[in-house]
């Protein structure tokens, strides 16, 4: 029986055993969603037809954390280990490997577990479907997947036991930094005794109290079919898909989870819910449990402490938080009004304190109760309370004087803005879109009801043009008459290390009481066998591929065209137009180059392209000019932008056709904006004006943004770890990667170290000087826009690149390695072909890093090599430094301009075992053949990367950034097509020869604790 979907006079209607509960209009998307449940399974399915290619599909099950064992980070790693009829390793990795797709992960949030994939294609689409839905309710669960993603006793050649596992290492990794543990200590604190108060990922300090028993009756009791949602999206017909799950999975589903009983409604779930929204819902009554009550008798405040690694921190976090009960646009609208930028009135109060040095404020919406927080990092110890006390009083004020229209415009321009435009921060839009979905349906709540952003902030708008007081009512309401308040306080601990290393040994010791060392050891060995065993073709074949024959060999590249408008000196300004999908909106650049300046100053270079749109311009003061820019564009920031020309010929006949332009291989420093094209006038007048009367007095305000920048690098230094390591070790390679070093690399780390606030003055002549003299060398001006934009845009551009003062672009002076070498910072320790550079600091984990020569861009040997990268990803390091050297991640890559060969780990409990494992991964590899079938598989799953989807803005840029280094994307089409004649024996040979080139270059780098043995040059680092 076949009927209309989306036809709301078809619900109650049933297909293929389906029953269409909902048909949902979504105007706001421009389109609708159908909701069915399966009447004898109870599965769930809500598709959002959307007129996208680009399909996605998630398996998502609630999952509300009960202690900190982790079990359902485990169990989301576990299923992916092997089920049924994918009787693999690892049949995620083989997909990845295998089938082309533009996402596929899986997640573990402290509520629920959700697995998405999508694809262009859609032969892919639905293998990646079988094979999820078998992973997640027909997976092996093996004793020895529990030991290898959990955790288990290794012992060493020295009979020294650890504890290792994958999630173990992990979540270890998660405990290195102050911020990340502070912020989530912030959301425990919040949501005491329910899910939300214990480490959904696993705390590595209860993980070992997990058994495999427990293990096995957590699947059996969250991952049945009446406690799935499918979430789909995109324009394959549902019809199709309801038809494929029918046949490959339903009748399995009734058989192995005895589905009998016809499920009417949703009832039979509520049981799962319920106790979960009663916790969520108890910390409404949490104020009569508070201490510390003030004179109202209903009112209370609580104060919480913690502690966190002092590792990145410069001073404690204190936050004050306010329950705000269930999710709206209101508070959204609220915190942005309040909170929203530099300029909004409470961040200018906050900013203005030096109580401490980033703000911590926003509306925390993650579940189905939700709270303000308001506070600052880096708070010294004893002006707690003073914090406490402004944060209370900046309220009471901003209620009583009211807020200024210009916050409540900048408020809307910044929303307006942002629910149009569509982004792929992390993957496909259709992501975000399930974010909203599963926040609804994991709580019993209709699935669309978060789905209609847009109207309902068309409601708030009418609200607030009727009503005068409306903001200052929602003050009282969330703020000044809030019930209950939380004040958080989270310190940096010296020990924080050492008492979770004694835990951990105390675990460790009461294991081996009663332990058979020789039992163990023979489990390990099992383990390790098992672990190091290569699946064959054969094995793998399971998992359906898409063969080379059946791919369109026809690639999109998005393009740039190059015009020219007339400038202040009526000379030719290069105009660089992409014309994109950009939904009403539009982006723009102006670029100077700074490669005519002193090397010397290039250290600046990033300092001063994030300072130059926040010191104010015009002689006004910066937070008049930000809120001013916040009610007309999007967003504005300075920006930096370097690259190299590869040495292909085509390359450099590119260079050799535009050589009179000056526009190619140079280095940049400008400014960017985006804005709705309905107000395209007034951004380019403003960017105008910023650009000619940008100011460099305001020492007060620079000093801030110091402090800031100080403490966020040091933040950042652990986390960053491996980016650190590789530039490091790439930086006497060539003049670009050198200055990629003094850019972003460790010798950036040092210059912002240096900075000093009684030198402020000085710095800021240094930034004006950099400034003109960039201005002074000739512009450029680049804008991506839909073609409706771009017919208002185009005309005004001539009259903006005059009012900006934009002249005729002067060459460049070239640079060569020896010029930059000075200004690397401990030089002497990156020298020599085979150096290993170390860096210590205090952390729980550490990265490898270590790069040796390739081949030239578009090169056969190049195209072979990158597939060679792409098959030692899925295969040879994923295996010995993933699987068996329990690191989170691995990752090797080509970089063909530059001819380097990059490896590198990630959280990584060994680094320095790992440095050396790279070179024997790809000796291994040079010496075995590959097979034929295999490699057309990773050719294919290379090919991906090529047809993966853009948002407009990305197509924007990478076109024009392309073009700035010589290798515009029309050459895409021929690097696929030598991508798509790489064979076995090409990628056998580009093995040797990277293995061969070891001999030749191998810089290597560590990252890792102090207590870790290792030699090589040991980096001073200024923490
Ligand atoms: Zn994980």
């Amino acid at each position: 029986m076949f009927f209309d979907f989306s036809d709301s006079a078809n619900v109650g209607k049933e297909y293929n055993g389906f029953i269409l509960l909902s048909v949902d209009d979504l105007p706001d998307y421009k389109t609708k969603a159908v909701y069915f449940r399966h009447k004898i399974t109870g599965l769930e399915v809500y598709h959002i037809l959307a007129e996208d290619k680009e399909n996605l599909f998630a398996f998502a099950f609630r999952t509300f954390a009960k202690n900190s064992k982790g079990m359902a980070h485990i169990m989301e790693h576990s299923v992916l280990c092997g089920s049924e009829k994918y009787p693999l390793k690892e049949p995620f990795t083989t997909l990845n490997a295998t089938c082309i797709n533009t996402f596929l992960n899986a997640l573990t949030y402290p509520d629920k577990t959700v697995y998405p994939a999508a694809s262009t294609i859609r032969k892919d689409y639905f293998t990646m479907m079988d094979v999820y839905a078998d992973a997640v309710f027909f997976p092996l669960l093996e004793h020895a997947t529990f030991l290898q993603e959990g955790y288990r006793l290794e012992l060493d050649e020295k009979g020294k036991l650890s504890i290792q596992g994958v999630v173990y290492n992990e979540m270890k990794g998660n405990y290195s930094s102050f911020q990340p543990v502070a912020y989530s200590k912030q959301i425990n604190a919040m949501f005491p005794d329910c899910f939300a108060s214990y480490e959904s990922g696993g705390d590595p300090l209860e993980i070992p109290s997990l058994t495999y028993e427990e293990f096995l009756d957590f699947h059996k009791k969250f991952y049945a079919p009446d406690n799935c949602l499918l979430y789909l999206y995109g324009d394959i017909p549902t019809s199709e898909q309801l038809d494929f799950l029918n046949e490959n999975l339903i009748s399995r589903l009734e058989k192995k989870y005895n589905c009998t009983g016809v499920i009417e409604n949703a009832e039979s779930k509520l049981p799962l819910i319920k106790p979960e929204i009663k916790k969520l819902q108890k910390l409404k009554k949490r104020a009569c449990a508070g201490s510390g009550a003030g004179e109202r008798s209903d009112y209370t405040t609580e104060t919480i402490y913690d502690v966190a690694p002092e590792t990145g921190a410069s001073g404690n976090l204190v936050t004050v938080n306010y329950y705000s009960g269930k999710a709206d646009i209101e508070k959204y609208f609220l915190s942005d009004v309040l909170f929203g930028n530099d300029s909004s009135p409470l961040s200018v109060i906050l900013k203005e304190s030096g109580l401490g040095d980033e703000e911590q404020c926003y509306n925390f919406g993650q579940f189905q109760e939700e709270f303000f927080t308001i506070g600052l990092w880096n708070v010294k110890k004893g002006n707690e309370e003073k914090l406490f006390e402004l944060i209370q009083k900046s309220l009471q004020d901003i209620y009583k004087k009211g807020v200024a229209q210009v916050d409540i415009d900048s408020a809307v321009m910044g929303i307006d803005f942002n629910l149009r435009e569509e982004n792929r921060y992390w993957g496909p839009f259709s992501i975000t879109l399930m974010e909203k979905v599963m926040k609804c349906w994991n709580y019993g709540l209709p699935c669309s009801k978060r789905l209609s952003p847009i109207s309902d902030f068309e409601v708030l708008k009418t609200k607030l043009r009727k009503d005068k007081n409306y903001i200052k009512k929602l003050i009282k309401k969330y703020f000044l008459d809030s019930k209950q308040q939380i004040r958080f306080i989270c310190e940096p601990s010296k020990t924080f290390f050492k008492e979770r290393a004694k835990v951990e040994k105390e675990h460790i010791k009461s294991f081996e009481k009663n332990l058979d060392k020789e039992k163990l050891k023979k489990n390990l060995d099992e383990l390790h066998a098992y672990q190091a065993k290569l699946e064959t073709s054969e094995e793998t074949a399971c998992i359906p591929t898409t063969k080379i024959s059946e791919l369109d060999k026809k690639v999109d590249f998005p393009k740039c065209e190059l015009n020219f408008v007339e400038g202040a000196d009526n000379s030719k300004i290069p105009l660089f137009v992409c014309r994109e999908n950009t939904n009403g909106l539009f982006y723009m650049n102006v670029l100077y180059p700074f490669d005519r300046l002193d090397i010397k100053y290039y250290e600046h270079i990033p300092l001063l392209s994030s300072v130059i749109t926040n010191l104010g311009w015009g002689g006004k003061s910066w937070d008049v000019c930000t809120q001013q820019m916040a009610c007309i564009m999007g967003d504005m920031m300075g920006r930096t932008l370097t690259g190299m020309v590869p040495d292909a010929p085509e390359c450099l006949e590119f260079v050799e056709k535009n050589k009179e332009y000056n526009f190619i291989n140079r280095n940049w420093l400008g400014i960017c904006c985006k804005a709705l094209t309905s107000r395209a006038s007034e951004t380019l007048e403003m960017l105008a004006e910023v650009i000619t009367k940008m100011d460099f007095n305001d020492t007060k305000r620079f000093n801030r943004i110091l402090s800031q920048l100080k403490s966020e690098k040091k933040a950042e230094f652990v986390p960053s770890g491996r980016n650190c390591s590789i530039k490091r070790i790439r930086c006497m390679n060539n003049p670009y990667l050198a200055l990629q070093e003094i850019l972003w690399g460790f010798s950036q780390f040092e210059t912002s170290m240096e900075y000093s606030k009684k030198d402020s003055k000085k710095t800021l002549e240094i930034f004006r000087y950099i400034y003109e003299e960039c201005r002074r060398a000739g512009g450029i001006i680049q804008i991506t826009a839909d073609e409706e934009s771009l017919k208002k845009i185009l005309p005004l551009i001539e009259q903006f690149a005059k009012a900006a003062g934009i002249t005729k672009l002067q060459p460049g002076i070239k640079r060569s390695l020896e010029d930059y070498i000075p200004y690397i910072r401990q030089a002497d320790k990156a020298t020599g072909n085979f150096c290993t550079q170390v860096m210590k600091v205090s952390s729980q984990t550490g990265y490898a890093a270590a790069i040796t020569d390739c081949s030239s861009f578009l090169t056969n040997e190049s195209a072979a090599e990158n597939v060679l990268s792409t098959w030692l990803n899925n295969h040879t390091l994923w295996d010995k430094i993933r699987t068996i050297g329990g690191a989170y991640g691995a990752d090797c890559r080509i970089d063909a301009g530059s001819k380097n060969f990059i490896m590198s780990s990630y959280r990584d409990p060994s680094p320095e075992k790992t440095a050396e494992l790279f070179k024997e991964c790809l000796k291994e590899v040079a010496e075995t053949p590959f097979d034929p079938e295999e490699i057309e598989k990773t050719v294919v799953s290379c090919y991906g990367d090529y047809i993966y989807p853009q948002s407009a803005k990305e197509r924007g840029t990478s076109s024009f950034e392309s073009m700035l280094y010589g290798s515009p994307m029309s050459l895409k089409p021929a690097v696929v097509e030598k991508l798509l004649s790489v064979k076995a024996e090409d990628v056998n040979k580009a093995a040797v020869s990277l293995y061969e080139n070891t001999k030749k270059l191998y810089r290597t780098s560590i990252f890792c604790d102090k207590s870790v043995d290792c030699c090589g040059n040991i980096l001073k680092i200024p923490l």
